[in-house]
C-alpha cells in the first residue's frame, strides 16, 4: 500500500514520505502528516524476537512506503551501529516497578539521537530519489540536545550543511560544549541572544521566506529542516515504542495484549506523538501520559482544552523541555478536527496571533486517551534523590520529571497498568541538577569536576560522548541577536 503526507493546513498538498522528508514543513506552514496512520502487519510474537534494527525496518517501512526494502534497510544500518554503546540500542531497563526505555545511547547521550542518527541517510536517500542537486541546507534550532545530535548525525555527509541556533543562557555546559567543539567541515553553530522558541520562530520564518529560498536556489541551495517537525524524526521514533512493548512481552513482563501506559517527558511534543502512532498502529498501549515542567502548556491544555503559551517562560533543570509553543501537538490538533484543513489552520492563526486557541468540547473528547503532569523544579529533584536512595539508579532530570509524573498519577488514578517511562538522557548530560539531587553537599564547583563524582555515585561509565568534549577544542563561537537570524545565515552561507 503506498502512503500519502498531506499538510495539516490544506488537503490538496499530498506528497510522498521522500518529498515530505526532503521539504521538512509543508509550503502553506504546515506539518506533514500520513493519510493514514498504517496497522503493524506483523504480531507481537513475531516482533519480540526482533533485533532493534528488524523492529525498526517493520516500523518504518510501513510509513516510508517509497523507499526500497534495500535503501530503508541502509539507512537503518548505518544509523543503528557501534555509534550506540549497546547492542541493545534502547534497553528497557526494569527499576522497581516501572519500566525505563533509555533513549540515551547514541552519540550525543540523548534521545534524539535515536532520530538524528538516521534523519541523514533517510534524507540524502530521498534527495537521491527525488533527483535533488542542490546542497541541502539543514537549519535548526535546538533548546540543547537536537542540536548536537543533528550536527554528529550531519557531520561530513556530502550533499549537506547544518546551521543550529540555540539559545545562549539556556543551554546547559555539557551541551554547550558538545555543540561548540563539533568537528566537520559542513557544519556552523550559533548562539541566539534569546530563547529556544525564539530560535525555533526564527528558523520557522526563515523557512515560509520566499526571497531567502530564491536567493539560495541561485547558489544551488536548499533548506531543509532536522527539527521534530520533520516526518522523518517522528517515523523512527515510532520504532522504539513497539520494540518496548515487545521486550516486555519477551520478558513475560505482560501477558499478549495486556495495556500498559507510557510515559513521556515532552517538550516539542514528538516523541509522544510517536507514542500515539504506536498505539494507532496496533501496539497495546492505553494511556499516553505527558509529562511537562514548569513550563507547563501542555498540561493546562490537556487539563482545560485551552492552549495559552502567553505566560512567563520558565528556564528549568531540564531545559530541553523549556518549550512554549510545541510544534507537533499540530499533528495531533488535526486528528482530533477529524483531519480539518481549516480548522486547524484557523487554531493555529490564532495561536500565532493572539499566543492561544480554544479547541471545541468534541475535540476535547477526543483526548481521552491521554492524560497529562508535571513536576515543578522541586518535585523533578526530589524524584532523582528518592529513585536514587530506593535503587540506586540514576535518572536524569527530563525522565525525572516523567517519573514523578508517573507516580503521581499511579496514586490518582490507582490505575495499576504497568507503565513504560521514557528515559530521555544520560545523567551526565545534565550532571550539575543530577548531582545536587543525589548528593547536594558534593554538588559544589564546575559541571565538569563533577562528571567524576556521577561516576562514583551512578556506578555508571563515562559515556564516550562526554569523554570527548573534555579536552576537545572549541571551534564556533558565532553569536547574534534574535532579529539577526537571517543575516547570519546568509553570511555562512555567502548568499
Ligand atoms: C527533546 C527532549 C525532550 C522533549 O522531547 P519532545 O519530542 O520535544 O517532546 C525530552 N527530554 C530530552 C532529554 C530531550 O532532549
Amino acid at each position: 500500500m503506498n502512503l500519502h503526507y498531506k499538510s495539516t493546513r490544506n488537503s490538496d498538498v499530498k506528497v510522498t514520505a521522500s518529498q515530505a522528508i526532503l521539504t521538512g514543513l509543508a509550503p502553506d506552514g504546515g506539518l506533514f502528516v500520513p493519510d493514514c496512520i498504517p496497522k503493524l502487519d506483523v504480531s507481537m510474537k513475531e516482533l519480540k524476537d526482533m533485533s532493534y534494527q528488524e523492529t525498526a525496518y517493520t516500523v518504518m517501512k510501513q510509513f516510508l512506503t517509497d523507499f526500497t526494502e534495500e535503501e530503508l534497510k541502509a539507512c537503518i544500518e548505518k544509523a543503528y551501529d557501534s555509534k550506540f554503546d549497546t547492542e541493545e540500542i534502547a534497553p528497557l531497563v526494569k527499576v522497581d516497578d516501572d519500566y525505563y526505555l533509555e533513549l540515551f545511547h547514541g552519540a550525543t547521550i540523548a534521545f534524539k539521537d535515536m532520530a538524528l542518527s538516521i534523519l541523514p541517510h533517510l534524507l540524502t536517500t530521498s534527495a537521491k530519489k527525488n533527483n535533488v542537486k542542490n546542497e541541502i541546507v539543514i537549519l535548526t534550532a535546538t533548546s540543547g540536545d537536537t542540536g548536537k545530535a543533528a550536527m554528529a548525525g550531519f557531520a561530513n555527509v556530502e550533499g549537506t550543511k547544518i546551521i543550529v541556533f540555540y539559545p545562549k543562557n539556556g543551554v546547559s555546559k555539557v551541551q554547550e560544549l558538545q555543540m561548540v567543539t563539533q568537528k566537520g567541515s559542513n557544519v556552523d553553530v550559533v548562539a541566539i541572544h534569546g530563547n529556544f522558541d525564539n530560535a525555533q520562530s526564527g528558523v520557522k520564518a526563515m523557512f515560509e521566506n520566499k526571497k531567502l529560498a530564491e536567493d539560495l536556489a541561485a547558489k544551488g541551495y536548499q533548506f531543509s529542516s532536522a527539527n521534530s517537525i520533520n516526518i522523518g524524526r517522528l517515523v523512527p521514533q515510532v520504532a522504539y515504542y513497539v520494540y518496548a512493548y515487545a521486550k516486555l512481552l519477551a520478558n513475560d513482563e505482560v501477558a499478549e495484549g495486556e495495556k500498559i501506559n507510557v510515559v513521556v517527558p515532552t517538550g516539542n511534543f514528538g516523541n509522544i506523538l510517536a507514542a500515539y502512532y504506536a498505539r494507532q498502529m496496533g501496539t497495546p498501549i492505553d494511556k499516553l501520559i505527558c509529562a511537562s515542567n514548569e513550563n507547563k502548556v501542555l498540561f493546562d491544555f490537556f487539563q482545560t482544552g485551552t492552549y495559552d503559551k502567553n505566560r512567563e517562560f520558565m528556564l528549568t533543570t531540564s531545559p530541553s523541555m523549556d518549550i512554549l509553543i510545541s510544534s507537533n501537538l499540530e499533528r495531533l490538533i488535526y486528528l482530533i478536527t477529524g483531519e480539518d484543513c481549516e480548522q486547524t489552520r484557523a487554531f493555529m492563526e490564532e495561536l500565532k496571533n493572539g499566543g492561544s486557541y480554544t479547541i471545541t468540547p468534541e475535540m476535547k473528547e477526543k483526548l481521552s486517551d491521554f492524560a497529562a503532569g508535571y513536576a515543578t523544579e522541586k518535585e523533578t529533584l526530589d524524584s532523582i534523590r528518592t529513585l536514587y536512595n530506593r535503587t540506586g539508579y540514576v535518572i536524569d532530570t527530563h525522565t525525572a520529571v516523567a517519573s514523578h509524573v508517573c507516580d503521581e498519577y499511579r496514586k490518582n488514578t490507582k490505575d495499576d497498568k504497568k507503565c513504560v517511562i521514557a528515559s530521555t538522557a544520560s545523567p551526565y548530560k545534565f550532571v550539575k541538577s543530577v548531582m545536587c539531587a543525589v548528593d547536594e553537599k558534593n554538588a559544589e564547583g564546575d559541571e565538569l569536576t563533577l562528571l567524576e563524582k556521577l561516576k562514583e555515585v551512578s556506578g555508571v561509565e563515562m559515556p564516550q560522548a562526554i569523554r570527548d568534549i573534555l579536552d576537545a577544542k572549541v571551534l564556533h563561537d558565532i553569536e547574534c541577536d534574535v532579529d539577526k537570524m537571517e543575516e547570519t545565515v546568509r553570511a555562512i552561507l555567502e548568499v
